[in-house]
């Protein structure tokens, strides 16, 4: 069977971008074809300035978030990656396999880093060693499949050559796996700013619709979005970077193309208004749900335990084995 895993960061409060273009695959189609594993990759949340006691609060809300959108613990792994040891331990090993030059190419890192410096902050060494990390989050349960969003390609590229090169050089361990990033919606941009991708852990704004905004708050932030000049609700992701998120969002809320609600709409504001209650529409369920969940904590404490229990088995006897092939 064809195994799945893909991880959320508590960085911040989960955005539309990444129900888009990540967990909703996830709840919809992954864990009905594959054994899936959907893990809160908290260590990442380690790697910028954070606070402790929020990364924690935020695992567990994104863990109900997971759980509020369809994902079924008794089909899926659902777990917390600090829970399991056996990441940071294959993270290690694959350090001693990738390059420091590798990891600098990064684009993410090279992003992270400016925002960083620019702050006048310092650069965890974490930040540039986060991909072996995350490399090591994949290759420990032999993934075949990443389902993750544009943004997180290059990092699959690289678990790709770092499971190849392990492999080559130390005996068959691991799978290569691929990315399988939606046809829809693989980069939801900014509301404010569509040029640049809608971020959880980026500031709070106005261009940034949370899955626990409630409606009304939906509506505003879409109503407002930034558009481009003319008037024509044409798809162009180059001329009209704006109008084009719109529609995709629109198309990835109904199940169709973008390219399809090209030139339908007559003006932005007919637009906006569609995709504002196409995204109400879409979320609520999911809110729902989650306020169910929020009323019994202790059900997702119990999830969170069980997957990391069925997790660890997962993934110790390959982590094992790396560590005797590389000599240890
Ligand atoms: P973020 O960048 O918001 O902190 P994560 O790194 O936790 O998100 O990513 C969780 C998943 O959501 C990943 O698969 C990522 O590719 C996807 N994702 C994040 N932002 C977006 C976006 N704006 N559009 C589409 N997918 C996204």
């Amino acid at each position: 069977m064809t195994r799945i895993f893909s991880g959320v960061k508590p960085t911040g409060h989960l955005t539309l971008g990444n129900y888009l273009g990540a967990v909703r695959q996830w709840a919809e189609v992954d864990q009905y074809r594959a054994d899936s594993l959907f893990s809160i990759v908290d260590l990442h949340a380690l790697t910028v300035e954070h606070d402790p006691g929020r990364v924690r609060r935020l695992s567990r809300q994104a863990a109900t978030l997971l759980l509020a959108s369809g994902i079924d613990p008794e089909r899926a792994t659902v777990f917390v990656q600090s829970h399991v040891d056996e990441h940071a331990r294959l993270s290690y090993l694959l350090e001693c396999v990738a390059t420091d030059g590798e990891m600098r190419r990064m684009i993410q890192y090279k992003e992270k880093a400016a925002r960083e410096r620019a702050r006048g902050g310092s650069v965890r060494l974490s930040l540039l060693t986060y991909p072996v990390l995350m490399a090591a989050d994949i290759l420990a349960y032999r993934a075949d499949e990443v389902p993750v969003g544009d943004d997180q390609t290059q990092h699959v590229e690289l678990t790709r050559d770092l499971a190849e090169r392990f492999n080559q050089r130390y005996g068959p361990t691991f799978v290569v796996p691929r990315a399988t990033p939606p046809k829809v919606a693989a980069r939801v941009m900014d509301l404010q700013d569509p040029t640049s991708k809608m971020g959880k852990s980026h500031e709070a704004g106005a261009g940034i619709v949370y899955l626990l905004d409630e409606p009304d708050v939906v509506r505003k932030k879409i109503l407002r979005a930034v558009t481009d000049s003319g008037s024509e609700a044409v798809f162009d992701r180059d001329a009209k970077p704006g109008v084009s998120n719109l529609l995709e969002i629109l198309a990835a809320c109904r199940g169709g193309s973008p390219e399809a609600l090209s030139g339908v709409y007559e003006s932005y504001g007919a637009l906006k208004a569609d995709a504002a209650e196409a995204v109400v529409e879409l979320l609520r369920p999911l809110r729902e749900r989650h306020k169910e969940l929020m009323a019994d904590p202790s059900y997702v404490e119990e999830v969170l335990r069980r997957g990391a229990e069925r997790a660890r088995e997962m993934a110790r006897p390959t982590v094992d084995g790396a560590y005797r092939a590389i000599g240890l």
